[in-house]
Parts: structure tokens; sequence; C-alpha cells
């Protein structure tokens, strides 16, 4: 597996930024990112993830997801 380094700095978790606490150093933030929190969403049975593009990215490690499902499962 190849490592990255990311830029910019750790986040201040006394005074994290708006939106996503990521978004600073994402190579992938979009503009919902950055005024937005992401909501936990059940990727796969007891795996999360809280990331705006979790569907639509593919990631060394972490395959494409389909959140639809789950999503329309979980309404009542
Ligand atoms: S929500 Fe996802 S894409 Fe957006 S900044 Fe956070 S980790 Fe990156």
């Amino acid at each position: 597996m190849r490592r990255i380094t990311l830029p910019g700095e750790v986040a201040n978790p006394a005074n994290p930024p708006a939106g996503c606490a990521f978004h600073p150093r994402c190579r992938y933030a979009v503009a919902c990112c950055r005024s937005a929190a992401p909501a936990w969403t059940e990727a796969a049975p007891g795996r999360f993830v809280a990331c705006h593009r979790a569907a639509e990215l593919e990631l060394a490690g972490a395959p494409l997801i389909d959140l639809e499902p789950r999503r329309h499962a979980a309404r009542p």
C-alpha cells in the first residue's frame, strides 16, 4: 500500500473547522464538506462511514459502497 502525506495542519479539536473536520486537508473535499458535517452511515454491517463522498469515491483498501439501500432501509 502506498502511503500519502496529508498537507496542512491537524485540526484543533477545541476549535474544529466547520463542516467535516478533515476538509482543510482532504484532497476530495467539495463545497458541502466546508459547511456541513457528514452524518454517520452504516456502509456494511458493523462498519460506519462519515463522508459526503463515500458513495462516489473508491480509495485504496476501501471499495466503492452503495449507501442508498441502507439509507432507505433505515427510514420508517
Ligand atoms: S466529507 Fe469526505 S470528502 Fe469531504 S472533507 Fe470529509 S473526508 Fe473529505
